[in-house]
């Protein structure tokens, strides 16, 4: 049976250190869901305290894809809402679950106790949807965002499609893992974003009051990346890139991107 009562989201934005990478809490009048899950555990603690302050009993925790600024604290997750399932597309699943030990490894010995002690992956969900009271929101798999093996959101009822990476408000976006073919993928799936005419789009990164209006957001992430492709089709060094990024965009956050994408677009060093 559906129900009446209106949806809400709440979005929650992770501080600098954890990527400013943004949460969506889904919330009906009883229960919640929520879409994916900060970095570090200081952030994660605020957003465990969001939840709770919602009132809402937490369901199904959904993960976009397999970035580990959108997943790596699901086990404390897991430990305060052990009723909430925590799910992915298998496709982000099977990522995530390959590359789970050996992140790991990568960002323990960086962040220390902002990482847990363990982490713990979603699993496979077997129906294409996030069901909430009664609705059925549909998962729409996207084969390349930022990453290869994305999945996005769409909630009908708000007009609001929350997209994870492939979609950033006044951020860098990262592309370090792609070549030229999938950076112009990226950018097609970019667009792609308007297919369902969202109003909203609730993006993966943003600065703190950027817009989530949805042509903003496709229009600045398309944008950044049209940008990204007329400086590295000079072939500039890694020096010079930095400069004219800094030309382009200025002091934004995920400044960690600048470097590693000159990298990977430049030498071919993926990260
Ligand atoms: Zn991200």
């Amino acid at each position: 049976m559906a129900s009446t009562s209106p949806l809400t989201i709440t979005t929650f934005l992770s501080s600098d250190a954890g990527l400013n990478s943004v949460c969506a809490l889904i919330q009906g009048s009883t229960d919640s869901v929520l879409v994916d899950v900060p970095f570090l555990l200081s952030d994660a603690r605020n957003l465990v305290q969001m939840v709770r302050d919602s009132g809402t009993r937490l369901t199904t925790i959904f993960v976009t894809h397999g970035h580990p600024d959108h997943w790596f604290t699901l086990s404390l997750f897991a430990e305060e809402f052990p009723e909430a399932k925590m799910v992915a597309h298998p496709k982000v699943a099977e990522q995530i679950e390959g590359i789970r030990e050996k992140k790991f490894k990568q960002w323990k010995p960086v962040f220390g106790d902002e990482i847990g002690e363990k982490l713990v992956g979603p699993t496979a969900m077997s129906e294409m949807f996030l069901r909430l009271e009664g609705r059925e929101l549909p998962i729409i798999y996207v084969a390349v965002a930022d990453s290869e093996e994305a999945t996005l959101v769409w909630v009908p009822e708000l007009e609001t499609l929350i997209v994870g990476d492939l979609g950033s408000s006044d951020t860098h976006v990262y592309m370090a893992e792609h070549d030229a073919a999938l950076r112009a993928e990226f950018l097609k799936s970019v667009y792609a974003m308007g297919d369902l005419s969202p109003k909203t789009i609730i993006p993966g990164h943003m600065d703190a009051g950027s817009s989530m209006d949805a042509d903003y957001v496709i229009k600045w992430t398309a944008d950044y990346l049209k940008k990204f492709e007329e400086i590295v089709s000079d072939n500039p060094t890694e020096e010079e890139y930095s400069r004219r990024a800094a030309e382009a965009w200025g002091e934004i956050p995920v400044a960690f991107a600048v470097p590693l994408n000159a990298a990977a677009a430049l030498r071919g060093e993926y990260f």
